[in-house]
């Protein structure tokens, strides 16, 4: 089984406008769940909560896919990457259309926030979004886009991320049901 790895997702790089309610690169979860693992030493006690607030958001009681708290490896790391201009990123590998893992690493080069602090990344905010990614929704980059949590740009004591647009979860729906 030959397994591509590495395809990088960046909050913060400027690609083409896009056009579409949502983005979807055909890769995706052959299961309707996914495990979250916020068990690494490197994640905060005091982030735990606003994590499973994100979870939520996308556990909709509509929702066709939910995450759980699980450790099968899929996991959220707290690193200090530098000054890349990216407050988070989530890699991904997959095998045809099915992926296998995800991880998601947030900046500690940046400061964080679980309260939306001025001056801060909100840690809900922000994974709100990659959890996006982790369902294999893209980035969106037009402006028309800039209310929904798979807007590809965030900032300091950015909170709108934290709820979804009806777009996000249209685009849930579109890959999972
Ligand atoms: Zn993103």
């Amino acid at each position: 089984m030959r397994i591509k790895t590495l395809i990088i997702l960046v909050s913060l790089i400027l690609l083409p406008v896009q056009t579409f309610a949502y983005s979807y690169s055909g890769i995706h979860w052959s299961t309707s769940s996914a495990s979250v693992d916020s068990g690494d030493s490197s994640i905060p006690a005091s982030w735990i909560t606003p994590i499973a607030r994100s979870m939520s958001a996308w556990n909709a009681p509509a929702s066709p896919f939910y995450f759980y708290v699980g450790s099968n490896g899929h996991k959220l790391y707290a690193q200090n990457s530098g000054n890349n201009g990216t407050p988070a990123i989530t890699y991904y590998s997959y095998s045809g259309n099915s992926l296998i893992d995800v991880d998601t690493y947030f900046n500690t080069y940046y400061p964080w926030s679980t309260s939306g602090d001025s001056g801060y990344y909100d840690v809900q905010n922000v994974l709100t979004h990659e959890l996006g990614h982790w369902l294999v929704l893209n980035d969106l980059y037009s402006s028309q886009d800039a209310e929904k949590t798979m807007y590809g740009y965030t900032s300091l004591g950015e909170t709108k991320k934290r709820s979804l647009d009806t777009d996000d979860i249209n685009g849930i729906n579109a890959i999972y049901y």
